[in-house]
């Protein structure tokens, strides 16, 4: 998977977190060092993250989305406030795969630990898939194993997990609060099983569970749980944008003897490859979203993992017979 990483951001971010610490910069005061604050802070890096622990918090603990709204988080490049804001958090809640790698960055720049979870851990792992048609990365040399797919929350039953997850460690991080977290991340927990008991019962009466991605593809685990057979542009979050002919043709073939009515795209995509196979197949496209992050609207309109989630129900419901 290329994600947008390089070392030269590690390196810069390194000399500004030094400038901070020196007091050459403009450093906000840590809140948690100079004990003004007694809530508890969780910083997490992206959408899904960043919604469990708002849940799981309730009223009793703040939680803070470090990425932007509207922030591809395979592009992100951290700022030396987010050094800041990581640093003074109680708990701090990231995905712990290639995309947020820059995470370790921040880590290790920190002159104190801080009490991490990561999403990818909660959970059992699946191996990245790479489908028949797909436009492969190119830097993978053959015989190398595929790496494991970061998309676990993409799943409803393993985002259960993860919301149980983070009512754990607040518990331990906050035991005066623990009835609440306990109560908040159950409460959650059980809204996310409905969803997916709503899957289950949609897809147990759909005849053909297939779908065409002209896009990325970070729904493995989403498509395993529910056995769709998924075909797609391009594996995992890769960063290529250009699908080879024999790709677009390969998708173009499946969408017209599959019969399929839709080819779908995520979120915060021009979806240029989506419209051109549907286009070639005489059908519609749809956005199917992969919570990777939301837009500075959904966020301030309430959007939860699980609205968008029965956004993407309704969407199903529309598209596949
Ligand atoms: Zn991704």
């Amino acid at each position: 998977m290329k994600h947008f990483f390089n070392r030269g951001t590690a390196a810069a971010l390194a000399v500004c977190f030094l400038l901070l610490l020196s007091g050459c910069g403009a450093a906000a005061p840590n809140p948690a060092a100079s004990g003004e604050r007694s809530r508890v802070k969780v910083v997490a890096t992206d959408f899904p993250a960043y919604d469990f622990a708002r849940a799981v918090c309730g009223t009793e603990a703040d939680a803070e989305l470090l990425l932007p709204p509207g922030t591809e988080s395979h592009s992100y490049e951290p700022t030396p406030r987010d050094i800041l804001d990581v640093g003074g958090c109680d708990l701090f809640i990231y995905v712990g795969g290639e995309s947020d790698a820059w995470v370790d960055t921040i880590l290790q720049s920190l002159d104190h630990p801080v009490k991490t979870l990561k999403m990818t851990q909660c959970v059992e792992l699946l191996p990245e898939e790479t489908a028949p048609g797909m436009t492969s990365r190119e830097e993978r040399s053959q015989g190398e194993s595929a790496e494991l797919d970061e998309h676990v929350w993409t799943s409803p039953a393993n985002a259960a997990l993860i919301v149980e997850a983070v009512g754990q460690a607040m518990e331990k991080l906050d035991p005066e609060h623990a009835a609440a977290y306990r109560e908040n991340a159950g409460g959650y927990a059980a809204q996310i099983r409905q969803l997916d008991e709503a899957f289950k019962t949609f897809f147990s009466g759909v005849k053909n569970p297939t779908m065409v991605f002209g896009d990325r593809f970070p729904l493995r685990y989403f498509a395993q749980e529910y056995g769709i057979t998924c075909y797609a542009a391009f594996p995992g979050c890769s960063a290529q944008t250009e699908p080879s002919a024999a790709t677009v043709a390969f998708l173009t073939d499946k969408v017209r003897t599959e019969k399929l009515s839709t080819v779908y795209y995520i979120e915060f995509s021009n979806h240029l490859v989506a419209d051109s196979i549907a286009e070639a197949a005489g059908v519609g496209t749809a956005l199917f979203h992969s919570c990777h992050n939301v837009s500075r609207e959904d966020l301030d309109s309430g959007a939860t993992y699980v609205s968008l989630m029965r956004g993407n129900l309704e969407t199903l419901k529309k598209t596949m017979r």
